[in-house]
């Protein structure tokens, strides 16, 4: 599943390959209409002929990333989506340049421009959700996320949030998780970020310093910087992401692996149903 370090790259790679390019038409996989028709709503969340006339003779003029999401900011409107475990966008001259078959065979949705281009939406587990929303104020799941984590508010709504009646008998690795706690912390950085700072995965936020909360605060925003610059490889006109990684696999000292990097064996738990690894010497608190 792309993590915020990936969205981060697709928005890099996709951007200038977007911005002021007129809609003029739209094509759309049978899967969708047939899932419409349904009323089972695959990928896009919008009734169809909305979704349709709202996006036809748009201008794409930006686009943002906010959480795992990114957003088109159209002349009037916004296209917003997010990939779920597999979506991606590639903008191509012509079909066939996408030569991943997986991506190929999965074609979801075609915009096409203006200039002859097409960007294309393929999303092979079809988790992911494309929608258009008049006012971005009213996309709800922007209302409950925690702040940009590169943003100066964020570390003050962090503290708090730990340090909340909701939050602060839970363990911490899984409130690190909690898009209302943080925004943008997938379960591999969450595990580092425990590793790093030698604190035990199932600590209750409440039995954390407020100093150690800071330490583990900046790590994540240490990690998440250092990740997005390791995922930094888009090729030109071709934009993917493949669900992968990126570099970050290369850096990893605790995530799926069997020993810590003091030759210590690590465990594999689970907390809230996610698969937590650490090590029980490194970290005993
Ligand atoms: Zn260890």
């Amino acid at each position: 599943m792309p993590e915020l370090p990936e969205v981060e790259n697709i928005k890099i790679g996709l951007k200038p390959n977007v911005l002021n390019k007129k809609i003029i038409d739209i094509k759309l996989s049978t899967i969708i209409t047939e899932s419409h028709k349904n009323e089972k709503l695959a990928i896009i969340k919008n009734e169809l002929n909305y979704f349709l006339e709202n996006i036809k003779g748009k201008t794409i003029l930006d686009l943002e990333r906010r959480g795992k999401y990114i957003y088109f900011i159209l002349d009037k409107g916004y296209l917003i989506t997010h990939f779920g475990m597999t979506g991606a966008y590639f903008v191509v001259n012509d079909l066939s340049e996408i030569d991943n078959k997986n991506y190929f065979k999965h074609k979801h949705i075609i915009f096409e421009f203006s200039n002859g281009e097409k960007m294309v939406y393929s999303d092979i587990r079809r988790f992911g959700e494309v929608r258009y929303i008049e006012k971005i104020e009213e996309f709800k799941p922007f209302n409950t996320l925690a702040p940009e984590p590169f943003n100066e508010e964020s570390l003050k709504y962090f503290l708090e949030k730990l340090d909340s009646k909701k939050y602060s008998s839970q363990p911490i690795k899984s409130l690190l998780l909690e898009g209302n706690v943080f925004c943008g912390c997938g379960n591999i950085y969450a595990c580092e970020v425990l590793y790093k700072e030698k604190i035990n995965p199932t600590m209750l936020a409440k039995d954390i310093s407020q100093n150690t909360k800071e330490k583990i605060f900046n790590a994540l925003v240490e990690i998440l910087k250092f990740s997005i610059e390791q995922g930094g490889s888009t090729i030109s006109d071709y934009v993917h992401t493949d669900g992968g990684e990126g570099n970050m696999q290369n850096f990893l000292q605790i995530y799926g692996k069997k020993v810590c990097p003091l030759g210590h064996e690590t465990e594999n738990i689970t907390i809230k149903t996610r698969s937590t690894y650490y090590c029980p010497k490194c970290q005993k608190n």
